[in-house]
């Protein structure tokens, strides 16, 4: 398997990226555990097979979140 090869930090960082990956997340179409990375920023279900575009590794990311909340705020004002 991929790891990288010097440092702690960076071993440390790709540790929680790849467990990030391999986590099953929440659906926000039919609620399952059952969201799964199909590639990068890729998420399917696999209960209702909706596809979601979400951070590279995880399904929701900081700088996702605050770039949501930003297109969220400009469309009320629009
Ligand atoms: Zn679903």
């Amino acid at each position: 398997m991929y790891t990288a090869r010097y440092g702690a930090s960076i071993r440390k960082m790709v540790d929680k990226a790849i467990k990030a990956k391999k986590t099953r997340y929440e659906c926000p179409k039919c609620r399952k555990l059952k969201l799964a990375r199909k590639g990068t920023a890729m998420w399917a279900c696999r209960g209702c097979d909706a596809k979601f575009a979400g951070a590279a590794y995880s399904f929701r990311s900081e700088a996702g979140e605050i770039a949501a909340r930003i297109i969220g705020e400009y469309s009320k004002t629009v």
